[in-house]
């Protein structure tokens, strides 16, 4: 698509910047073989600089399909190769690396799938042989209180939520903001209708589990809180909130981009825990950046170490590697607390072991399955950590990963292939944890060293030219919730000063429409508008105001570097309000826009006074 001609401005307009997730088929990631990326697809980070400006390097040189523009980091895809170039040789770039192709970390099953009533009879539910205690930490914790449920993300391959464990104990994150299949982005967010999760590849509220792992795995979260293989009507109101989030596909397969968007995303909603069955061999900073990102945050992110027998400390696995400290790396270990035969490990880069051989856990449709990985590790520490922050609502995720090292039970098998020499003891967690009640959030500070990137394939791995993008899709972009938080936000958010007049206009239309109005009702004012892109300038009048808004020609305005003057007359033709804009592509609408980023607050009010009486055309 050639972005500098016919494209038409829409003003008025929710705005959107995507981060659209391109998922063709294509040969998985495979352990020794150089990693896979999405050919034609970058991520790009520049220094701080106008979006204009960012768009005037790019254009027509590549698409951009996604942007998280307050971290000064965009999306490419059908790179050109020239431009790559450019890119590597231009001084505001901090970083440009190919979107790596990740893929979930999984190892054998043991027999088949089980039903309910089977599991149900022959299994008494502890996870493991091993003396993880996880019985007697359920006794132990705090009562059930529905306003402390810690939220676990799971960023996986999505959730079946009808299996009857999730149902019957009430797990599911709600998203009580978003008014489920309204077609609305209620919350502002960016993503329409995530009412309980949300899907990365298809852009979609739709989270089904396509491949079994992410509801096996997130049967494992809620499982190391309570006993999911008792009989149904015994299983009592889930303790935590489970978050689902996919991002890789049918064949377990997804890219860094959505990883990253899910990241961002489980960050901003609230999530305390983020557990990833996952990864890849290659480095990647723009990962690196949203680890750091949930650090900042106060979350912990749980890694599975790898299931390819390696010592990470010399074969870098990531997430697993990052040294984030909240970032707590899982081995697997057996019933005896042996070291699993196929688990990564790591005596500086693996932290802990866990329960990881032939673990029953929930698959779709209502069954069981015993499978074995770190993938299956990993989240039984993901829900520890949650049962954890139920008891010490205060400690930040390092201090979280910091008690969970510290109350590992040391096992002489896991000496010098973990950092803590040890496996998870919930009880002894628990134990710890409700003597930290009162104590306050720390964390020391820290900022990502680039250096330690130790795989040369980051900057020269990815074949440069243009590739095939199969779809394109995406969420929108909306007001950050609250205006709270500030910092790198994800796609889609925005800080208390940077945010969208054409919002502010649909929010003062909605509150003045019945509930079931179509989105894009048109109402009547009578207003000047004078636009200004470098030393010209357009004059028009506005007649009539929609959420689908007017268009003209951008072209000149992008030329001028994508900034434009906009001045609106008020409808009693004196009041104006002047705001300044950059010109941004929205994939999903496939038409460029206008955010605006220096709305005063008086203007939020006035603008508010003149829609007042605004009246629908019919
Ligand atoms: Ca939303």
């Amino acid at each position: 698509m050639d972005a500098t001609k016919g494209v038409r401005l829409r003003l008025f307009q929710i705005l959107v910047v995507l981060l659209a997730v391109p998922l063709a088929p294509g040969p998985l990631w495979a352990q020794g073989s150089p990693s896979e990326v999405i050919e034609g697809e970058y991520l790009v980070k520049f220094k701080p600089a106008a979006f204009g400006q960012v768009l005037g390097k790019l254009r027509g040189k590549a698409q951009l399909k996604g942007s998280f523009a307050q971290k000064g980091m965009y999306h490419l895809s059908n790179t050109d190769a020239s431009l790559l170039e450019e890119l590597r040789a231009d001084p505001d770039v901090l970083y440009v690396e190919p979107n790596y192709r990740l893929q979930t970390i999984t190892g054998d099953a043991q027999g088949q799938a089980v039903s309910a009533e089977e599991i149900q009879s022959t299994q008494s539910y502890t996870q493991s042989g091993a003396p993880v205690k996880a019985v007697e930490a359920w006794a132990r914790s705090a009562a059930y209180d529905a306003n402390n449920r810690p939220i676990v993300a799971i960023i996986d391959t999505g959730l079946d939520s009808n299996h009857y464990v999730f149902r019957q104990t009430n797990s599911l994150w709600v998203n009580t903001r978003e008014i489920p299949g309204n077609g609305i982005d209620d919350d502002f967010n960016g993503y329409v209708d995530d009412v309980s999760g949300w899907n990365f590849i298809t852009n979609s509220p739709n989270f089904f589990d396509d491949e079994d792992h992410g509801t096996h795995v997130a049967g494992i979260v809620l499982g190391a809180t309570q006993n999911i293989l008792a009989p149904q009507a015994d299983l009592e109101p889930a303790k935590v909130r489970l978050m689902p989030l996919k991002f890789l596909d049918a064949n377990g397969s997804g890219s860094t981009s959505a990883a990253i968007s899910a990241m961002y995303y489980a960050v901003n909603m609230g999530a305390k825990v983020i557990n990833c069955s996952w990864g890849g061999g290659s480095y990647s900073r723009a990962l690196h950046d949203a680890i750091t990102y949930a650090y900042e945050h106060g979350v912990i992110v749980v890694t599975a170490a790898g299931n390819y027998s390696n010592n990470n400390d010399v074969t870098p696995m990531y997430p697993a590697n990052y040294d984030v400290p909240s970032n707590l790396s899982v081995a697997a270990t057996g019933d005896s607390d042996r070291l699993a035969s196929f688990s990564n490990y790591g005596a500086s880069k693996v932290q802990i072991g866990a329960p990881g051989v032939y673990v029953y856990s929930t698959l779709p449709g209502g069954y069981f399955l015993s499978l074995s990985g770190t993938s299956m590790a990993a989240p039984f520490v993901a829900g520890a950590a949650a049962m954890a922050a139920r008891e010490a609502p205060n400690m930040s995720g390092y201090q979280l990963r910091s008690m969970m090292i510290g109350t590992a039970d040391a096992v002489s098998y896991l000496s010098g292939k973990v950092s803590s020499s040890g496996r998870v003891n919930l009880n002894n967690l628990l134990g710890v944890a409700q003597g930290q009640v009162s104590t306050s959030s720390y964390q020391p500070a820290y900022k990502p060293d680039y250096s330690a990137d130790r795989s040369p394939a980051s900057d020269a791995g990815a074949p440069a030219g243009c590739g095939l993008v199969s779809s394109v899709a995406g969420a929108g972009w909306g007001l950050g919730g609250g205006g709270s938080g500030g910092g790198g936000m994800a796609p889609g958010t925005v800080t208390g000063i940077l945010f969208l007049l054409p919002f502010l206009l649909w929010v003062a239309l909605r509150l003045r429409s019945p509930k079931d109005q179509r989105r894009f009702d048109r109402y009547i004012m009578q207003s000047d508008l004078i636009i200004k892109s470098g030393d010209r300038q357009l004059v028009g009048t506005i007649k009539t105001i929609s959420m689908g808004g007017l268009s003209f020609d951008v072209d000149e305005a992008l030329e001028r570097g994508g900034t434009i003057q906009m001045k609106v007359l008020g409808p009693d033709g004196r009041e104006a309000i002047e705001v300044e804009g950059r010109i941004v592509w929205s994939e999903q609408n496939q038409s460029y826009g206008v955010q605006f980023s220096s709305v005063r607050e008086q203007a939020k009010a006035v603008l508010f006074g003149w829609t007042r009486h605004l009246v629908r055309q019919e």
